[in-house]
């Protein structure tokens, strides 16, 4: 199956000032490439190659920059507005070309997220519209929505300007079912999320599809050298590897070995959400290594330790944090445990830290380059790791705190925790 995106570039985008005067937003440089030209790769990349570019102001630009799309192996097609329609007025203008289900992406929010389970999220919930939702840290001046228990939207507040009671807002992405545009005629004058969604929610169907992916409005100069600062940080490979228990969750104690088993166990160490926020909206990957012996140990399996990585994820998710990619070592090299798990768990493996293995493979798959990146860890096993990798290391005063002295090793530095880490050394 084809997807088919809709690209709103018909802003004027005001509130950016002179840089907008000759040139239209969309086509405004970031890190090297107009903002439409990441936007038209992010969808080649999710697979996403038939795309309408819907342009009014300063249109003759959009044309000759995207022409048929064939640069990037995608087909683009033009709908031009001759008078401002809105939002929602230049969807309805090309009504003509959509398919049944189609993304909407605006030419001003940089977007760095999967979308096909948007969209199978959207069409397995027979919606009108799915809203990309995320915590905003300014919901006054966004879209702020209400949310029932089956992530349907019950009210939109557009802009409300005081507290309604959510920070959770409209992210400038979703996808809409050609139904919802199919009751107007060409040439309606329409937002798209106070008038034509808000009609949607009132039929009961708009759904909300949380995330802490990334996606940014650029509405403001301050928002968009933020995004300039995302990419040119994710483009150099920089990550963020962080040991697990200790420095993002308590250990459950320090005098003695107690293996976190039980979900229902993790507890956040204080501000280790808002410093893996921090490292996701600045373009560092967030990367977990963590050592769980408990498993060659016999103490439980490995699903026990991935439902407690879910539980980390969904906490973090409170925070709008994310972690980009999870790595365990299950092993231990001692044999004698009279309990001994799977023999293929005794082992002498390349992943138990102070082993790079876990950070080598990090690198492998996600384009990390550790001579850039920070490991952090509150036990020596950690920073002989990072070191062991090329990282520049952090030994935070959580967890063990560098007392279990395995090892005689020096981190780069120290930090109170990991939010102290963050906010002095990335
Ligand atoms: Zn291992």
């Amino acid at each position: 199956m084809i997807m088919q995106a809709v690209i709103l570039a018909g802003g004027k985008g005001t509130r950016l000032g002179d840089l907008t005067k000759d040139i239209p937003k969309p086509l405004i440089p970031i890190a090297g490439r107009p903002i439409l030209e990441h936007l038209i790769l992010l969808l080649k990349k999710n697979g996403i190659t038939d795309i309408i570019v819907c342009s009014g102001h300063l249109h003759e630009q959009i044309l000759d920059f995207c022409g048929d799309g064939k640069a990037w192996g995608v087909s683009i097609r033009h709908s031009i507005e001759s008078t401002p329609l809105g939002t929602a007025g230049p969807i309805i203008e090309a009504r003509e070309l959509l398919d049944d289900d189609f993304f909407v992406l605006n030419g001003d929010v940089f977007v760095d997220m999967k979308l096909p389970p948007l969209m199978e999220f959207h069409q397995n919930n027979r919606a009108l519209a799915t809203l990309v939702v995320h915590p905003s840290d300014h919901p006054a001046d966004s879209d702020v929505v209400l949310m029932d228990n089956d992530s349907r939207i019950m009210r939109l507040f557009h802009k409300p300007g005081r507290d309604v009671g959510s920070d959770v807002c409209s992210a400038g992405l979703c996808v809409l079912n050609k139904k919802a545009v199919a009751l107007f005629p060409k040439g309606t004058v329409m937002t798209l999320e106070k008038e034509l969604i808000s009609r949607a929610i009132d039929a009961g169907q708009v759904y909300g599809y949380s995330t802490a992916e990334y996606l940014k409005d650029m509405g403001t100069p301050e928002r968009l050298r933020s995004v300039a600062r995302y990419c040119e940080n994710k483009a150099r490979g920089i990550a963020w590897i962080l040991d697990r228990d200790g420095v993002i969750n308590e250990e459950l104690s320090t005098s003695k070995i107690v293996h976190l088993l039980d979900a229902s166990q993790f507890r956040l160490i204080p501000r280790a959400g808002e410093a893996i926020k921090l490292l996701n909206d600045a373009g560092f990957f967030v990367v977990v290594a963590s050592n769980q012996p408990a498993v060659a140990k016999n103490l439980c399996t490995e699903e026990d330790v991935h439902s407690v990585n879910s539980r980390m994820e969904k906490e973090l998710a409170r925070y709008g944090a994310r972690i980009d990619a999870i790595y365990i070592c299950p092993h231990h090299p001692e044999q004698g445990h009279p309990e001994a798990n799977d023999p293929k768990y005794r082992k002498d493996c390349e992943c138990r830290k102070p082993k790079p293995g876990m950070f080598l493979q990090a690198a492998r798959d996600l384009g990390i380059d550790l001579s850039l990146s920070t490991a952090v860890g509150d036990k020596t096993s950690d920073i002989l790791a990072g070191k062991n990798a090329g990282c520049k290391t952090i030994l935070v005063r959580t967890g063990y705190a560098g007392e279990d002295k395995k090892y005689p090793v020096q981190p780069d530095q120290t930090a109170q925790d990991l939010y102290e880490a963050v906010i002095h050394h990335a």
